[in-house]
């Protein structure tokens, strides 16, 4: 896993993507490109642990507590 930038680094997806769609992580609270098609709530790097614990997808219901 490669090491995240300071916070105040907007994530490389923000920069690649309509500036109407950039929003801040709900995690870190870096720019990135939350809003719109490919977009997500979390940054690049935020997601990254999500994805290794949980596979593709983010799983929020878990029924077995
Ligand atoms: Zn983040």
């Amino acid at each position: 896993m490669t090491t995240a930038p300071p916070r105040t680094e907007p994530d490389p997806s923000a920069l690649t993507c309509p500036g109407d769609r950039v929003g801040l992580c709900s995690g870190c609270q870096r720019k990135t490109h939350k809003y719109g098609s490919g977009g997500s709530l979390l940054c690049q790097w935020c997601m990254a642990p999500v994805q290794a614990g949980w596979g593709t997808f983010v799983r929020y219901v878990n029924t077995r507590v």
